[in-house]
């Protein structure tokens, strides 16, 4: 690399539930974009703990739709549902810390809870089973959740997209679940785990998870790695300034695919969110060569198709 700054180590960490919509396909090509124009690497990773909603069928879909975009994976990793076993080592290191507690409060007593509400929805975890006694968790007869203790500090970044964001943890999140009742681990920890392990040097993805990275920043401290840096991209808008979503099937892979070339969807993608001034068919190498995170709008992006 130039500068003897060591290359950047990129993801793509999609859910395979589903045929990949343009939200999806914009997340994969900014991260790749990002990586490439500067020599790194770009890893490729199936969030697959939610098996009844995922499949090896649709992973190789995802595969097969990324490969057709020429958005090249230097390397997969393992997938999730296969990764019970390291996660565990890692769930241990948070028992051995004393951070762990189970869990028992059931979802309907989650959400009628009179803790404040965050803007996306969910909840301020407000300590009810920290301090449980043994006859008292005895007393539940079934298996808890597992959550970790957060402690009273603001966690903030510079995002790449987004500016500066803070959280403070105990405020803003409260412990939150690591494993599930049922064995289950949870996103937050897998993820954190994952991209640690692979060396990932920058986490891109859509704005939607900007609320995530606080806990995966803590997560990271407590296992010894490293911040990545971030890039929380925006969403893409129809003309209407509707939110484009999975059930606009006209904009997933299997109808884009069938309707234009490569080139010309990335060209529209690359021209409605900045990085070239006018739409015309390139190549995702070509893109490299023009993509700058000043140039990316930071707003919503409406989809010029
Ligand atoms: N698996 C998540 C999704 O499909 C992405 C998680 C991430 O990038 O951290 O939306």
């Amino acid at each position: 690399m130039t500068n003897g700054m060591t290359a950047p180590v990129g993801r793509f960490a999609p859910t395979p539930s589903g045929r990949m919509h343009l939200g999806n396909v914009f997340a994969a090509l900014i991260s790749w974009l990002s990586v490439k124009a500067r020599g790194g690497a770009w890893v490729l990773r199936m969030e697959d703990l939610d098996t009844q909603r995922t499949s090896e069928e649709f992973a190789q879909v995802l595969r097969s739709d990324l490969l057709w975009l020429g958005l090249e994976w230097d390397l997969e990793t393992d997938p999730q549902s296969k990764r019970s076993a390291v996660y565990d080592r890692y769930f241990d290191r948070l028992a051995d810390l004393g951070l762990l507690y189970g869990c028992y409060c059931t979802r309907s007593q989650l959400h009628s809870v009179n803790a404040p509400h965050l803007s996306d929805g969910t909840y301020v975890y407000p300590g009810t089973c920290r301090d449980l006694t043994e006859a008292e968790k005895a007393a539940f007869g079934r298996a808890p959740a597992w959550r970790v203790k957060v402690p009273d500090r603001t966690y903030s970044l510079n995002d790449l997209c987004q500016g500066s964001f803070s959280q403070n943890l105990t405020a803003e999140c409260g412990d939150f679940v690591v494993r599930r009742a049922d064995g289950v681990y949870v996103y937050q920890l897998a993820v954190t785990v994952d991209d640690g392990e692979a060396g990932v040097t920058e986490v891109v993805r859509g704005m939607d998870l900007l609320g995530s990275a606080p806990r995966q920043m803590y997560l990271q401290e407590l296992f010894g790695f490293d911040h990545p840096r971030y890039g929380h991209i925006p969403l893409l808008v129809a003309a209407d300034g509707r939110r484009l979503s999975k059930r606009d099937r006209d904009l997933d892979m299997g109808a884009l695919r069938s309707r234009m070339k490569p080139e010309q969807l990335l060209g529209s993608l690359a021209f409605s969110c900045g990085l070239i001034e006018k739409s015309e068919p390139l190549s995702a190498r070509e893109l490299a060569a023009e993509f700058s995170w000043d140039k990316l709008k930071k707003t919503e992006i409406v989809l010029r198709l």
